[in-house]
């Protein structure tokens, strides 16, 4: 049996609800979400400008917001049983995420859990937090700067298996060799006819990937 390498994104999939999203309307600015949150929508602006603008606004300090998440946020059931899964069964595990580490890595050390994280940074300033993005440019599939070639990259030479939940998932998904997909993102793959296994939770997962070992 060949590698296999679990992609997992983290605001919304690892996390029950968008936290990227949460923070940009309680502690930035609404109004600035909801113009750029459309103009993703409709195309009209592409992620990486969605995620730098709307923590513009964003001037809390890094320690507030972190203690705010760390009694708000909410993991989906199975997490650390799939972690622990992934590590007895030799499965490489990584978070690919298009948030920031200096947000997920308190969560997942609240939950016990250490595992690879692929994120952007943040330099969370007085005068409005920087994003500094860390995902290539240009895409050679979607045109944007996507999750695609860190996918590709972790993916070596074994099996690519991506878990997610939304837009930042789309391309990268589209690469994996098997998807576990909810929300929009399983709405994207079902309107354009791309196998994937919906799930619920992180046994979801574990079971789907436990019947086909
Ligand atoms: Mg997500
Ligand atoms: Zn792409």
């Amino acid at each position: 049996m060949g590698a296999r390498t679990l992609v997992v994104d983290f605001d919304g999939t690892i996390t029950e609800d968008d936290l990227l999203d949460t923070i940009a309307i309680e502690f930035g600015d609404p109004d600035v979400y909801r113009e750029v949150d459309a103009g993703l929508d409709s195309g009209r602006l592409n992620l990486r400008e969605v995620i730098t603008r709307e923590f513009e606004p964003v001037r809390r300090a890094l320690e507030e917001v972190v203690a705010w998440e760390l009694e708000q946020v909410r993991i989906r059931p199975g997490f650390r049983e799939l972690v622990e899964l992934s590590s007895e069964r030799g499965w490489r595990f990584v978070v690919v995420s298009s948030g920031f580490h200096e947000l997920i890595e308190p969560i997942l050390e609240r939950e016990g859990v250490d595992v690879e994280i692929r994120a952007n940074r943040v330099d969370p300033r007085p005068d409005g937090w920087r994003v500094h993005w860390s995902y290539g440019d240009d895409c050679g599939s979607c045109g944007e700067s996507c999750k695609r070639a860190v996918a590709e990259e972790l993916s070596g030479e074994g099996e690519l298996v991506y878990v997610g939940d939304g837009y930042s998932d789309r391309c990268a998904a589209e690469r994996a060799d098997r998807v576990f997909a909810t929300r929009g993102l399983a709405l994207y793959l079902e309107e354009r006819g791309i196998p994937y296994v919906p799930f619920e939770d992180f046994f979801d997962v574990a079971r789907g990937l436990n019947g086909h070992p």
